[in-house]
């Protein structure tokens, strides 16, 4: 399997390492590959978007001209501001930021307040417990069609929408920084589209 990790800004070398974790767990062969530009797209099975801030983020995919390339890959997996970046719908977007408009979620950019608001705690989620960090949040709601996977208090923190032949991943937090649990389950139903 070829898998890209969206390489402009936020958890890039954490999400690279975790992937190549997980696939070593998993024992499936699987190159990771760090993406930014439109050759970079060719035969990639999945595309992993790291947070950081989606407002820049947006503004990189589209001086490179890779918004098309990145709607085109079958199986993506948001994390905080990758989850915006693929949600339908978003509150609070700023300038000319938009949306891929993918995953029928709609996120609530920095909902769960400032930076000093950043905090960590642990969650249970249907693929297991784990610490979780959060760091300037969105909050997330979904459609019928979505499944929620994970739930802090009342807040959904991770969901899927799986179609014919795509599946979207989301967290509002960074499993990178704690676990494969994500990686795993992302690389396993990747690998069977
Ligand atoms: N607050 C950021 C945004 O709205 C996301 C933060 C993160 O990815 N950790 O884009």
């Amino acid at each position: 399997m070829n898998i890209g990790v969206l390489a402009f800004q936020g958890g890039v070398i954490e999400h690279i390492k975790a992937t190549k974790d997980a696939a070593k767990k998993l024992g499936l062969k699987c190159d990771v590959v760090a993406v930014k530009y439109k050759n970079d797209f060719n035969e990639l099975d999945g595309l992993i978007i790291p947070g950081g801030e989606s407002t820049t983020l947006w503004k990189l995919i589209e001086r490179e001209g890779i918004v098309d390339k990145i709607k085109s890959v079958k199986a993506i997996f948001g994390t905080c501001a990758g989850a915006i970046m693929i949600a339908k719908k978003v509150k609070g977007l700023v300038d000319e930021q938009k949306s891929l408009d993918l995953v029928d979620i709609e996120t609530d950019r920095n909902a769960y307040g400032p930076q000093t608001e950043s905090f960590e705690t642990d969650i249970e989620t249907a693929l297991g417990k784990m610490h979780a960090v959060f760091i300037r949040a969105p909050k997330i709601n979904v459609e019928k069609n979505v499944r929620v996977l994970g739930k802090l208090n009342n807040e959904i923190v991770a969901a899927e929408q799986r179609t014919k032949d795509k599946f979207y991943l989301i967290t509002s937090f960074h499993p990178e920084l704690t676990t494969t649990l994500f990686h795993e389950y992302f690389l396993r139903t990747t690998s069977r589209l």
